[in-house]
């Protein structure tokens, strides 16, 4: 999957929460590609920066959010990369829906309760594609709920009359109706339970391979990613601390936070694993510990850890791997 090109390369993002001496560095120094097609995991305990990430590549951060830096370029399918971090208002907002899409973090909760299903999905439409007829519309509505499995007799139905499940799916039509390239989505599924949560993730690679959009799918539960993504990127205080194919993480994580994630959830498929879960709390981003970010709770913690911030670079003879760690330092 990672010899497809780049559709999303962002490269030295930094996000502060507040300005001046109390701002809260919450994403530090990322560099991520999104290759054409794939399917990219996020991984990291609460707080680590998923969120901010996704926030702040699709311009979506909200105050006192700023990002001090970096660039996100997208490459569309022909023409030249954009950076999206130069769009003006106006640019960003032909952009958003039909290049890149968010579905939020609680999003099946944010469909409004007083309009139907119907008058939810025709307004997206009528937003963006003013060149669709009403009836192009009503159409449009009814093809993008039965990609997601729900038959179109559900269009005049309100949210409240809908399971989590299908609220969720909506809210995945909804992302989906201006056929953008990229689809993020941020712990879409944490509301349900584990079986509708495979189901809806199951539903949404099929149709990546039907429509050929690229996903970054967010969640602190790795054993999910394992099973549905191409890569993962594992993030812990704002940086990336390893990043593999997502086969290769499963066999063997290099980064002793990453391996303390694998063995925080249970595995979907497979030998069972001891669940030994990560010793300790998630830093606290206003007083970081020097070094590696890590280094309170790493049990292979040694003599640099404390000192020096290990950067991300290729593991030798791991194809495609990087890691930040002093244990695999050779870069
Ligand atoms: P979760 O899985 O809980 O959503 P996350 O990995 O997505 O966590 P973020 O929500 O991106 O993490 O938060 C990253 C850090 O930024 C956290 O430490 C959080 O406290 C801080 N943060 C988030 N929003 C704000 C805000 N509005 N003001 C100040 N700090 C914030
Ligand atoms: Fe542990 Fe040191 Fe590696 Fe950090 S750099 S994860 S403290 S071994």
């Amino acid at each position: 999957m990672t010899s497809t090109p780049p559709v999303l390369e962002i490269s030295g993002l930094n996000v502060n929460y507040g300005l001046g001496a109390k701002a809260v560095h919450a994403v530090r120094d990322i560099d991520l590609t999104l290759h054409r097609g794939e399917v990219l995991g996020l991984a990291g305990e609460s707080g680590s920066g998923k969120s901010t990430l996704a926030y702040a590549v699709t311009r979506l951060l909200p105050p006192p959010g700023v990002i001090t830096g970096g660039e996100v370029r997208y490459h569309p399918r022909t023409g030249q990369p954009i950076d999206i971090l130069d769009l003006d208002p106006e640019g960003l907002r032909a952009f958003r829906w039909s290049e890149i899409s968010l579905v939020f973090q609680g999003a099946m909760n944010s469909l409004n309760p007083v309009h139907t299903v119907r008058s939810q999905l025709t307004d997206v439409l009528k937003a963006h594609r003013p060149d669709l007829t009403g009836a192009q519309r009503q159409d449009r509505a009814a093809e993008l709920l039965a990609l997601v499995g729900i038959s179109a007799d559900r269009l005049g139905s309100y949210p409240h009359q809908l399971s989590g499940g299908m609220r969720q799916r909506v809210m995945i039509a909804m992302a989906l109706a201006l056929d953008p390239e990229i689809v993020i989505l941020d712990e879409p599924t944490t509301a349900l339970d584990v079986v509708m949560q495979r189901q809806i993730l199951k539903q949404l690679v099929r149709l990546r391979n039907e429509l050929d959009f690229s996903v970054v799918f967010i969640t602190h539960d790795i054993s999910l990613l394992i099973e549905f993504s191409d890569r993962i990127a594992i993030m812990y205080g704002g940086r990336v601390v390893e990043e593999a194919a997502a086969r290769e993480i499963y066999r063997t994580a290099h980064h002793p936070y990453s391996h303390g994630l694998l063995h925080s959830f249970p595995a979907l498929h497979g030998p069972r694993r001891e669940l030994t879960g990560i010793p300790g709390s998630p830093p606290d981003l206003t007083a970081m510990p020097s070094g590696c970010a890590f280094h309170p709770r790493c049990p292979k913690a040694f003599e640099p850890c404390a000192q020096r911030v290990p950067t991300l670079g290729p593991v030798p003879a791991d194809d495609g791997r990087t890691v930040a760690c002093w244990l695999h330092a050779d870069h």
